[in-house]
């Protein structure tokens, strides 16, 4: 399945994810994605799957969760979304049928290429990230692809904006020791000032990272960027709302699905199991190795055990 949820977004409400790549596929390697390492580090767009199965797929979620229950449909990929060469016409063929605002959830390393700008103008709502200032930082959180250099994925962010009309809305992840120093906020500030995004949103890894020992900022960093940075955004919480499970035929199934997008707490996987008055589906799953309960920050985690592997 290329569609899932619809998940509760901090961000997008009720959204309505779509992911038209394989998993892990991307042009960065962020020490703190919550996918796990990427297995793909590629910058070359392709053709993964026959478009014309991602948007039946799209059609068939969407006629049973209905709609209005919608507030987005989102592109975001377990990976980067724009190296699927068929988002253009996915964006637009979304916007024919349905009153439904697209979203697009990228890393924003690709907006140098005039093809992704393209591929992007009709959606409403465009969500980059931008966690460095510099090439040192950028290459110490991101692991870009090696042909991808700062200045240049920061021009394309700038190139964008000029001539897209939706809104932009930058996501700062903050690393502590990483990306959290007055020099780092303050170089992130001079690149947000030449993007000049509609929001900007300040967020920390709240779920287990792919590189061990990647940490929050201190409560006291967050507060010294929200003061750099102007007008912020704080998604330093957990996103709260309810899962849609209309698309999936058991607790089991909805758990595996989701977890392997959106790792799950294990707090809001027992509330599926019960959203489908089933138990002993976490049980079952943790004993035959389907899933894994992983600590972090002090919070119980479910992931797929896949992603185990892909933890550094
Ligand atoms: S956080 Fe996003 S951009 Fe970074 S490696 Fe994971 S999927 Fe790619």
């Amino acid at each position: 399945m290329y569609v899932y949820g619809p998940v509760p977004s901090r961000r997008l409400g009720r959204s309505l994810g779509v992911s038209p790549i394989p998993p892990k596929t991307c042009s960065y390697n962020c020490i703190y994605c919550q996918l796990g390492r990427t297995d793909k580090l590629q910058v070359k767009r392709e053709v993964f799957y026959p478009k014309e199965d991602i948007l039946s797929d799209i059609e068939n979620v969407v006629k049973v969760v209905n709609s209005a229950n919608l507030d987005y449909i989102t592109f975001v990929g377990d990976g980067e979304p724009t190296l699927c060469k068929d988002l253009g016409w996915l964006i637009g063929q979304c916007k024919e049928k349905w009153q439904i605002p697209v979203a697009v959830i990228t890393n924003g390393s690709l907006l140098f290429m005039e093809d992704v700008r393209q591929d992007l103008k009709n959606s409403d709502v465009v969500l980059p990230s931008l966690d460095a200032g510099n090439e040192m930082v950028y290459r110490k959180v991101n692991r870009p692809h090696g042909s991808i250099g700062f200045e240049e994925m920061l021009q394309g962010q700038v190139d964008f904006r000029k001539k897209y009309s939706g809104e932009i809305w930058l996501e700062v992840m903050l690393v502590k020791d990483v990306n959290d120093s007055d020099k780092s906020l303050m170089e992130m500030n001079d690149a947000i000032e030449q993007i000049k995004p509609d929001r900007i949103y300040i967020s920390v890894p709240i779920r287990p990272p792919a590189k061990p020992g990647v940490r929050p900022p201190e409560p006291g960093r967050i507060i010294r960027a929200h003061e750099i940075f102007g007008t912020t955004l704080d998604l330093t919480d957990y996103e709260d709302g309810e899962f849609g499970f209309d698309n999936y035929p058991d607790a089991r199934t909805a758990i595996i699905e989701i977890c392997s997008r959106h790792p799950l707490r294990e707090e809001q996987a027992k509330d599926i199991e019960m959203r489908f008055s089933e138990s002993g589906n976490i049980d079952s799953m943790l004993s035959d190795g389907s899933l894994v309960r992983v600590e972090y920050q002090n919070i119980s985690y479910l992931l797929p055990s896949n992603f185990i592997k892909k933890i550094q």
